[in-house]
């Protein structure tokens, strides 16, 4: 056998014969009456420095930074403005070097009512053993404390990557909820390895990564989706959640869903949640906080 397969094989009989997320099931916990189902509605506000995380020397790109500035210069006004419309609001979690690099787009998102949420610094995916992981972590909370006066009370993992040594940072830093994980279609409770109880997970939905669906950039792998192909499948995603009473989870980005034909489609699909009647659209600090409550009424 060669070496790089005996390596391989050696690190697949160490793996453990158990889930690597060995969090309890999610608890049946009613909604807020009247309520059905629920939509947490929410975005990932990373302008350039989903760009800039993997290749720092993509920042004298200008174009493909442009992708990134669009965000602040259009996409997230033209979302905040819907949203008013709406009269819905929604969670944005934000990177610290956007709170830096654009203050007056996040004094506009808190300045509606929204609930600002973390999302790292430099949008590090956090692995495991990454030496940057806790700075990422508290370079992001000192920025939305210094810039906005915000204590986070929610995180969604940049990139959607996440290990146990941040499972146990966020619970020391005083988070309450994560929205990362992508197994379950309700809120549950992390377990920590050395048995604790960990941080409210409200699991994310991919079918409602606009990022997936196409953005008009030179690195995407995926061609833009029209509005037909998209509203059909946010529609059916949310009509058997409503049968499950259970929840969805959108992770929208302002350089995508703050374009044009994708806000359209945004709107379209949100009046239909709306007009559901069951569905409570929601912030992730109000589900998580509802969650809680549920949690301590069941003793
Ligand atoms: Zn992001």
């Amino acid at each position: 056998m060669a070496a790089s397969d005996l390596a391989l094989k050696a690190g697949l009989d160490a793996l453990p014969l158990l889930p690597a997320n060995r969090a309890p099931l999610a608890p049946e916990f009613p909604w807020p009456a009247g309520h059905g189902a629920a939509m947490f509605l929410s975005f990932d506000v990373d302008a350039e420095s989903a760009w800039t995380a993997k290749d720092p020397a993509r920042y004298g790109e200008l174009v493909t930074m442009s992708f990134g500035g669009y965000e602040a210069r259009v996409g997230t006004p033209k979302l905040l403005e819907m949203l008013r419309q709406l009269g819905l609001k929604a969670t944005f979690f934000i990177t610290g070097w956007s709170v830096e690099a654009h203050p007056a787009m996040c004094e506009a998102i808190l300045r509606d009512g929204h609930e600002i949420g973390h999302h790292g610094f430099h949008h590090l995916m956090p692995q495991p053993g990454d030496p940057m992981l806790a700075e990422e972590v508290d370079r992001g909370l000192e920025v939305l404390k210094r810039r906005l006066g915000v204590v986070p009370k929610g995180y969604r993992a940049p990139s959607g990557e996440f290990c146990e040594a941040l499972r146990v940072l966020l619970k020391q830093r005083g988070l309450l909820y994560t929205s990362s994980f992508r197994d379950d279609v309700r809120p549950y409770r992390h377990l920590l390895a050395d048995g604790t109880p960990g941080l409210v997970e409200l699991p994310v939905t991919a079918s409602y990564d606009d990022w997936l669906l196409g953005l008009s950039q030179r690195y995407s792998r995926h061609t833009i989706q029209p509005r037909e192909a998209v509203l059909s499948m946010w529609k059916d995603e949310l009509d058997e959640i409503r049968d499950w009473g259970a929840m969805v989870t959108t992770v929208l980005h302002p350089q995508c869903s703050g374009r044009p034909m994708r806000l359209r489609l945004l709107r379209e699909f949100l009046q239909y949640a709306q007009g559901c009647g069951d569905v409570w659209i929601a912030t992730g600090e109000q589900i998580a906080a509802h969650f809680t409550d549920c949690e301590r009424k069941a003793g």
